[in-house]
């Protein structure tokens, strides 16, 4: 679970984020949704620790329980990340090792923490290319010979190894054309409600949003203006700005 009480945030003298609060548990979804330039991004970098509030907290559940983020060591940060946490960013190639196999990629992260040996990794690997449907014939080739929903399954596939109790998801699907997006959101639907994950999803997008979500929160220039069950949000908006979303995208 992940709490954040009144985050502010600035980028030099621009307010940033103003006063955002939000908690996910885990097995649900909340959609954070809200135009280019609205702060999304920047409030999963909050809640994520690589940034830092200038007003506010971030509680998340470590192997102490409920503890501030800013009372936990760069270390400490870094191991929860690392054990508990998982990211999707928007483009794949920030996060891929392009000169590594497929099979490497996946098996990076638990591999450098060493507690399964290696022919037990690759077993895993196969599998959870199986799982993001992927050919597990494609194993040891270099991720520049898959295209580009294929290089998302395979960032996913490299995330989900690790069984995140938290994930946090970048617009996962933006980028990638019509017919890829909706495969890849049908096999992230089946991945989140499969597991006791908490999702904190990021898009602009209130379909992505709609299909994935039990919870929506809108952002607009920094503030969440409006939040709740996801049906209620979009098929019952109450703030004029959300009404002006739906009403121009459904
Ligand atoms: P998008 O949908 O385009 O990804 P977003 O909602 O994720 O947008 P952010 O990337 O969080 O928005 O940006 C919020 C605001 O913060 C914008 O005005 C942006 O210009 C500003 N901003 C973001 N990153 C930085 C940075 N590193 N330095 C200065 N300003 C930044
Ligand atoms: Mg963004």
């Amino acid at each position: 679970a992940i709490i954040a009480q009144s985050l502010h945030f600035r980028f030099g003298s621009q307010m940033v984020l103003r006063d955002v609060s939000l908690e996910v548990f885990p097995g649900e979804v909340l959609a954070i949704v809200g135009e280019s330039g609205s702060g999304k991004s920047t409030l999963l970098n909050l809640l994520y620790g690589n940034l830092q509030p200038c007003q506010g907290s971030v509680h998340a559940i470590g192997n102490a329980g409920l503890q501030p983020l800013a009372s936990l060591s760069q270390q400490t940060l870094r191991q929860l990340q690392r054990s508990r946490w998982g990211y999707v960013c928007q483009n794949p190639r920030d996060a891929l090792r392009m000169a590594i196999s497929a099979s490497g990629n996946i098996i990076e992260r638990p591999m450098a923490m060493g507690l399964r040996h290696y022919a037990t990794l690759r077993q895993e690997a196969r599998h959870w290319l199986e799982k993001v449907e992927i050919d597990p014939a494609r194993l040891d080739d270099l991720p520049g010979t898959f295209s580009g929903g294929m290089l998302q399954r395979l960032q996913i596939a490299r995330t989900l190894i690790s069984q995140p109790a938290l994930l946090y998801l970048d617009e996962p699907t933006s980028g990638l054309d019509v017919s890829v997006q909706a495969a890849l959101l049908d096999l992230l639907r089946k991945l989140v409600s499969n597991e006791q994950m908490a999702v904190l999803l990021v898009t602009h997008d209130l379909a992505v949003a709609r299909l994935l979500a039990q919870r929506i929160a809108v952002m607009r220039r920094g503030e969440i203006i409006e939040a709740g069950l996801a049906d209620q949000v979009l098929d019952d908006p109450r703030h004029p700005y959300t009404q002006l979303l739906v009403s121009s995208v459904l």
